[in-house]
């Protein structure tokens, strides 16, 4: 395993070196990851929602967007926002659907901070493959609650699929706790 030293970066050392690392911000491995981008049954993020929210993990579904485990979580808990519609880049979104983003992100916050009160998190998207995203073709947004010192055992989380048993535990914790009104 290769560990990254904060000696090695500029600027002053903040702990997220290791987990922070975009280009491994990836939704699934090459396995599952989509031919050609295009939308459809090829595209995960357009397939989950015709699954049960058991089959499918999923903790919310929105008017527009809905909520998902990360098959592949960096932390108990890595939630991802997508839009329901197949669009790549963030200035495609329409009013409704940044709204609806923004709103089930927060709302995921509040969710993971209920059941395992993590200390801080880690918001973002990747836009483009070069920019690490694992499906580029779909937007989403990834929710990674963060504790301290959780970066000492992430690059082993990172390398290995969690089990699906522990998987829909939180899924079904995390649907649980979700307030009744926001869940669309
Ligand atoms: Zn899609």
């Amino acid at each position: 395993m290769v560990t990254e030293s904060a000696d090695d970066f500029a600027g002053v050392p903040d702990g997220f070196e290791r987990l922070w690392t975009p280009h491994r911000m990836a939704y699934l491995g090459g396995q599952d990851k989509p031919v050609d981008g295009a939308a459809g049954d090829g595209c995960p993020f357009c397939r989950i929602p015709s699954l049960s929210d058991e089959a499918g993990l999923i903790v919310a579904r929105g008017a527009v967007a809905y909520v998902v485990l990360n098959l592949y979580p960096y932390n108990s808990g890595h939630l991802l926002v997508c839009p329901y519609r197949h669009v790549a880049d963030y200035t495609e979104l329409t009013e409704p659907e940044v709204a609806e983003v923004a709103s089930l992100t927060r709302t995921a916050m509040q969710v993971v901070r209920a059941v395992s009160a993590p200390q801080g998190f880690n918001l973002g998207m990747n836009q483009g493959e070069v920019a690490g995203a694992g499906i580029a073709a779909h937007l989403h947004q990834h929710v990674v609650p963060r504790w301290g010192g959780d970066s000492n055992f992430l690059p082993i989380v990172a390398r290995s699929r969690a089990l699906p048993e522990l998987l829909s535990d939180t899924r079904t914790r995390l649907a649980a706790a979700w307030p009744t009104a926001s869940k669309g």
